[in-house]
């Protein structure tokens, strides 16, 4: 099993249009962050967690040919609104692909994108999709294994998902500003931790945790081998800088990072 950080920027981007801050202008690819979606690869099982607005550019940068199945984490733009762009794999594969959408945001899913559900006539191009609500229940595809974990992100619900291929658990937990102590609990003995991190001052958010509270959450869960930082602001600083202040396994995640589980 391997997973590749496609995009790890929060909902503008970095750069962020209009600024001309050091981390907007920096030249090192590390500090060019995309909206945040992961791809998780085992044998010929291909997974996507989040479609955003980057998606697409996202598929032709990682050279991605087939996708097994979609997990949902919430209806934000940021996450959502690449929906469209599947359609090149329902036209490359020739079929519906599976989507798993927590059942609280099914309604704004359907409001916006009913025609990727319903019925098509012969010939138009759309997505097509299978779609499933998950409410707790653990999702088998192949030898992957997907648990929603839920969290909180403010006012809204966000599934994240602990995935394994039954050797190594992985948490995916975007979108962060607190972890209710029933998903603690799954989190126990986890290898590995991908948490939200929105910038590095000390000022807080009410919907994200700021790096110190990441940090802090982090070590509450003490994954056994390392916590990536995802959803990244430019207000985090120069990639390079900010990662050489980091405590020992925390590890900012770019763009295009490659994680090879064997
Ligand atoms: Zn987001
Ligand atoms: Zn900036
Ligand atoms: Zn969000």
């Amino acid at each position: 099993m391997k997973f590749v950080f496609l995009g790890t920027g929060t909902s503008g981007g970095v750069p962020q249009i209009g600024c001309s801050c050091e981390v907007c202008e920096s030249t090192d690819r590390a500090d060019t962050r995309t909206r945040c979606s992961l791809w998780i690869i085992d044998g010929p099982t291909s997974v996507i967690i989040d479609t955003g607005p980057d998606f697409r550019s996202q598929c032709l940068q990682n050279s991605i040919s087939h996708i097994s199945a979609i997990f949902y984490t919430h209806f934000h733009a940021d996450h959502v609104f690449g929906v469209d762009d599947i359609r090149a794999y329902t036209c490359l594969q020739d079929q519906k692909i599976p989507i798993y959408l927590p059942d609280f945001m099914e309604e704004r899913f359907r409001a916006c994108f009913g025609y990727t559900i319903t019925e098509q006539s012969p010939g138009l191009t759309r997505p097509k999709f299978l779609l499933n609500t998950i409410q707790d229940q653990t999702i088998r595809l192949d030898n992957l294994s997907f648990e929603p974990a839920e969290i909180s992100h403010g006012s809204e619900r966000v599934k994240g998902y602990v995935f394994s291929n039954g050797s190594v658990r992985v948490a995916y937990l975007i979108d962060c500003k607190s972890i209710p102590e029933e998903t603690m609990e799954k989190l126990k003995g986890v290898d590995i931790l991908i948490l939200s991190a929105l910038w590095k001052t000390e000022k807080t958010h009410p919907a994200h945790l700021n790096l110190t509270q990441a940090i802090e959450l982090s070590r509450r869960i003490g994954p056994r081998t390392a916590t990536y930082l995802s959803h990244i602001s430019h207000q985090m600083g120069v990639h390079v800088e900010t990662q050489q202040n980091l405590p020992e396994n925390i590890l900012l995640a770019h763009d295009g990072l490659e994680i090879d589980l064997g």
